[in-house]
């Protein structure tokens, strides 16, 4: 893919860019690398006040950086100034946070036959992150914040589609203080990712993407015997219960599918009814989609932008035409419109059944696919019937019904009677192909720490000998 900026609302190249060459690829790990024997020396309360000044630099600079992530992949402008604020929050809980979380862990020194014992966390070196283009500031900075307060270097290799928000982010972090290498932009293809984590400098990779991609760093990794944690696609069910709020849950289940013009990880895709409470449901959830603004994301009244790519908008017209030439029904949208920018409009598909496409794939668009069961257990065996596990909702006002679906729903979260998100305190990632590992919270910034087990003895004669090893 060529490293261009191209802008979907228009179809336009605004600016492209040369791939970095091998030498440069090897100064930049290598600056990335003395970086981390500079940084582990630092503490953690001076790394915490680089981090605020990169949250202070983020809320100032907030409309030019949204304007940059608009441009280059078609998020409304709204959306992209939220993503902004969020990036900032996130930058304070880790400054906040993090001295707390990587504190040492006293362990029970008796037990353990020491006279003292604790875990300590300490960083790993410079980690590869590939990162896909949907969010481009907050899908890199929910790795790069706990990972640099915690002392470890970020090597970035964004989504082809964003260099401009890939380069700031570089910026970014060296304007907030942070030692030059800290964080590095490596403008390269995906083709370069290979040869980057096999260096032995580079001691683990983060992939936020398409399964493909997940499973082609996976090799490398394990190839190389590095860490990695990967967050990849998701299908993620929402259910309707007969004792849900209808109005709310049709609210929130048109926002949780066209969010993001329709492309988050973690949009509700897969809106599965019980029958007592279907039609009603449908009607009220086609007319909200039906009812949403398509348009230039720039312009304060529109609710949808257009997706990020031309391969994008076709790949989604595509499972559609599959759906629908296979039998299912549309209740709205469903026409690829003509004219310049890469638009879809909200659509909601029925009917569908295992053999289509929409059925077990992921739909990366405004496209909702509503099935209709008749239990509590059709709806679960609907929910968890693909191969992801990211995220889930459930729609039940009943207190048995909503902790049956915290048990039942098989993914890495589970939402009750709300949309599902991410926030810096709470632990995110998948099961099955949504991949493995954790961000956010203590979780994901332990995810590239060494666990290191510490056992002191009393130094006499004795003490601690005799026991088994390992
Ligand atoms: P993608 O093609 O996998 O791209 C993501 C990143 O991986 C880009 O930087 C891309 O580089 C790189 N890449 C692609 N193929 C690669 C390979 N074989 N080896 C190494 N790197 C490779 O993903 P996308 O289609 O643009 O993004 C949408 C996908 O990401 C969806 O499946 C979505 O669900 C998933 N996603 C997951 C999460 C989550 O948190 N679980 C969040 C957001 C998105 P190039 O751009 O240069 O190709």
């Amino acid at each position: 893919m060529p490293i261009a900026t191209t802008n979907p609302a228009t179809g336009q190249v605004l600016k492209t860019y040369e791939a970095m060459s091998d030498e440069q690829i090897d100064a930049a790990i290598e600056r990335a690398d003395l970086a981390f024997r500079q940084l582990r020396e630092t503490t953690v309360a001076q790394r915490a006040r680089w981090l605020t000044a990169a949250a202070d630099l983020l809320d100032a600079e907030r409309d030019e950086t949204a304007r940059l992530m608009t441009t280059e992949m078609g998020k409304t402008y709204a959306a992209a100034k939220a993503e902004v604020t969020k990036c900032a929050t996130a930058c304070r809980f880790y400054a906040d946070n993090a001295p707390g979380m990587l504190a040492d862990e006293p362990a029970d020194a008796a037990a353990v036959k020491a006279k003292r014992a604790y875990v300590r966390y300490q960083p790993i070196g410079p980690v590869l992150a590939v990162m896909p283009w949907n969010f481009p500031l907050w899908q890199v900075m929910r790795f790069a914040a706990p990972a640099l307060m915690a002392g470890n270097t970020g090597l970035l290799k964004h989504a082809s589609n964003v260099p401009q928000t890939a380069l700031f982010l570089e910026d970014l972090f060296r304007r907030a203080g942070f030692p030059e290498g800290a964080f590095t932009t490596l403008l390269v293809g995906s083709d370069a990712v290979d040869r980057i984590l096999s260096d032995p400098r580079v001691r683990a990779a983060t992939l936020t993407g398409s399964e493909p991609a997940g499973r082609s760093i996976a090799q490398i990794a394990g190839r190389e015997i590095k860490k990695t944690v990967l967050e990849l696609g998701g299908s993620d069910p929402f259910v309707v219960m007969p004792s849900a709020d209808l109005d709310t849950a049709a609210e929130v289940a048109t926002t949780a599918r066209c969010q993001n013009n329709g492309q988050s990880c973690i949009a509700a895709k897969r809106f599965i009814v019980h029958t007592d409470v279907f039609d009603a449901f449908a009607e009220k959830f086609a007319a909200r989609m039906a009812a949403l603004r398509v348009g230039d994301p720039m312009d304060d009244g529109t609710d949808v932008g257009p997706l990020a790519s031309e391969r994008g908008r076709d790949e989604v017209h595509a499972q559609v035409t599959d759906a629908v030439d296979q039998g299912a029904t549309v209740l709205c949208g469903g026409e690829k419109p003509s004219g310049d920018g890469w638009y879809y409009p909200p659509t909601v598909v029925t009917d569908l059944r295992p053999e289509m496409r929409m059925w077990s794939e992921e739909v990366f668009g405004p496209v909702a696919g509503l099935y209709r069961v008749g239990s509590y257990d059709e709806a679960i065996e609907v929910a968890n019937g693909t191969s992801f596990g990211l995220g889930s909702n459930a729609w039940t006002n009943d207190p048995a019904e909503q902790e049956r679906f915290a048990v039942d729903l098989n993914a890495g979260n589970v939402f009750i009677n709300g949309m599902t998100t991410s926030y810096p305190e709470l632990p995110f990632g998948g099961v099955k192909n949504s991949g493995y590992g954790r961000e956010l919270s203590a979780a994901g910034m332990r995810e590239f720490c060494n666990t290191k087990t510490v056992w002191i003895g009393a130094g006499e004669a004795g003490a601690g000998a005799g026991a088994h090893s390992e």
